[in-house]
């Protein structure tokens, strides 16, 4: 799920802010420095932050290759608006998972009846409002459609239209 550079940007974001925290700021400090245990605190959790952040975007740019989405935009979605709210925008915005044709292997979408480049059926459907229906279901939880007068079977008639 999460990519090996992404575990070690994560470990390099999280030593770099307690560089930051430890080293460079204390050298620009003007005026008395807060109470240890704020100053720990404070360190510890941006580092939790961006190490966080890192593993976030190495999570996208794995999840987007699975959902056959552009990686890279995704990943400078993620970069460039601050705070998270890529990922967020990530989250809402992603189609619905991706998995393979039986019959030919091709990437199809959940909510496929059909492949689109063999038209295996791979989802049961109505015969007459040609909705998703369970293969064991007699009548169909849309329409009310009664399927074993589906002659036809629904794959055809799907086509006859
Ligand atoms: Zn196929
Ligand atoms: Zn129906």
């Amino acid at each position: 799920m999460i990519p090996r550079w992404s575990v070690a940007a994560a470990v390099f974001a999280f030593v770099a802010m307690q560089y930051i925290f430890w080293v460079v700021m204390p050298e620009h400090r003007r005026h008395e420095p807060p109470p240890f245990g704020l100053r720990l605190y404070l360190a510890l959790s941006w580092s939790a932050l961006a190490a966080l952040y890192m593993l976030m975007i190495g999570y996208v740019s794995e999840d987007t290759k699975r959902r056959a989405m552009q990686a890279r935009v995704w990943i400078v979605v993620c970069l460039v608006l601050p705070g998270g709210i890529g990922a967020v925008l990530y989250f809402l915005l992603r189609p619905p998972l991706i998995s393979s044709c039986p019959s030919c292997g091709t990437h199809v979408q959940s909510d496929y009846h059909f492949c689109p480049q063999c038209a295996f059926q791979i989802t049961a459907s109505c015969g007459q409002c040609f909705h998703s229906v369970r293969p064991s279901d007699l009548y169909c939880v849309h329409c009310g459609h009664d399927r074993a007068t589906d002659n036809t079977p629904a794959r055809l008639m799907a086509f006859r239209e």
